[in-house]
């Protein structure tokens, strides 16, 4: 008899499907690794801002020595941004990070989590880790039903998770019914408002998250330098809050969870207007350039307020798997949505002018073929 480590709810968990590395693909597929396309992961299609490069260039001579473990230079350009004391900032590893340390804090095994059905990934991973339970609220649209999560929330729901843009469906929920949401949800339950793609909203959608945050002491707002800030690779994030939410999450946080090179390009990219100004661009004329053609291709698609859209490919259960493979022997990487309970879809982030183009035409030879 084999020994079984752990407790049950850790052995359940299902591990984390990421987008396919490059250099795997190559391999897999015996491709050349430069002409192949990742839209799959909705990262900053332009890379690393120059400004962050030239700001780790100086910290890379400090390495040497332990990250600042408060990380006082980064929460000083935090604090100038949004407004918020240093007391209310939490820095995370990436904001993966920082939904993690929020289910650690607040949630005891069997006590429930609420977030909605085709939601970000990491929400059920979070929860299983802690031993919650998860309370999974049907989508409206393929977005989130707030009317339905608050009336799923029961006597111990701890945290609920809302992810706007939501992330794979990309769907919006405008800032009326979030506020309608945090004024009726029990002031004991914690909100997390994951704005993991905040800076592609364009003007006249973005709202003032951080308000709500000085009104509620139980909202905890996500960001993250990963997706419009070109950083994903140095997993950086952070959370906004009121202290009584913030001095838990940095108690249970580990010291030094934010390495310098880290800090050091935060503060860069974070005061590079420049920079997002540029990316919130492409992503816009992306937008226009895949959507097009997908509607030239009379394909379904979820309009999308993020870096990426998702698309139905295919009205049989093997449609996404199907398509994703012919992509990726065409050196295409996107990302499939099974695992949502989305197997007719397929997730592409949006790339520069040319990856969407290589791209469409992949996509366009394979639907010919089939
Ligand atoms: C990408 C993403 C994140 C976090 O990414 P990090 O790289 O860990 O900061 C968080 N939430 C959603 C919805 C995302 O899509």
């Amino acid at each position: 008899m084999s020994i079984k480590f752990g407790p049950d709810y850790v052995r359940a968990i299902a591990p984390y499907q990421g987008g396919k590395p490059i250099a795997e693909v190559a391999r897999e597929f015996g491709l050349d690794e430069s002409k192949i396309v990742k839209l799959a992961s909705n990262e900053n299609p332009l890379g690393v801002p120059d400004s962050a490069k030239e700001a780790m260039a100086r910290a890379a001579s400090d390495l040497g020595r332990y990250p600042d473990a408060n990380g006082f230079e980064l929460k000083a350009t935090i604090t100038a941004k949004y407004g918020v004391p240093q007391e209310w900032i939490t820095l995370g590893n990436g904001s993966n990070d920082i939904l993690e340390l929020a289910a650690h804090a607040f949630v005891e095994p069997g006590q429930g989590v609420v977030f909605a059905q085709y939601s970000f990934a990491v929400y059920p991973l979070a929860t299983q880790a802690v031993g919650g339970r998860a309370i999974v609220v049907p989508a409206v649209a393929y977005g989130h039903d707030l009317d339905a999560m608050l009336a799923a929330i029961t006597p111990d729901t701890k945290l609920v998770f809302i992810a706007n843009p939501n992330n794979p469906t990309g769907t919006f929920l405008p800032a009326a019914a979030i506020e309608a949401f945090l004024k009726k949800v029990p002031a004991s339950v914690v909100v997390v408002l994951d704005e993991a793609y905040n800076e592609f909203l364009a003007p006249e959608l973005q709202y003032d998250s951080i308000a709500w945050v000085k009104q509620y002491p139980n909202l905890l707002v996500s960001r993250t330098l990963s997706k419009a800030y070109g950083l994903a690779g140095l997993r950086i994030g952070f959370g906004i809050a009121q202290p009584g939410i913030t001095d838990l999450l940095n108690r249970i946080r580990q010291p030094f969870n934010v390495n310098s090179m880290a800090q050091a390009a935060a503060i860069a990219a974070l005061n590079d207007t420049a920079f997002l100004q540029k990316s919130a661009t492409l992503n816009s004329d992306g937008y226009k350039q895949l959507t097009q053609a997908f509607n030239e291709l009379n394909l379904e698609f979820v309009p999308s307020f993020g870096n990426f859209v998702l698309v139905k490919v295919g009205n049989d259960d093997g449609a996404g798997a199907r398509i994703n493979l012919e992509l990726l022997k065409r050196g295409v990487i996107v990302r499939p949505v099974g695992n949502y309970g989305l197997p007719q879809w397929l997730r592409i982030s949006i790339g520069l002018p040319e990856e969407n183009a290589i791209f469409i035409a992949a996509l366009k030879s394979i639907l010919a073929a089939a």
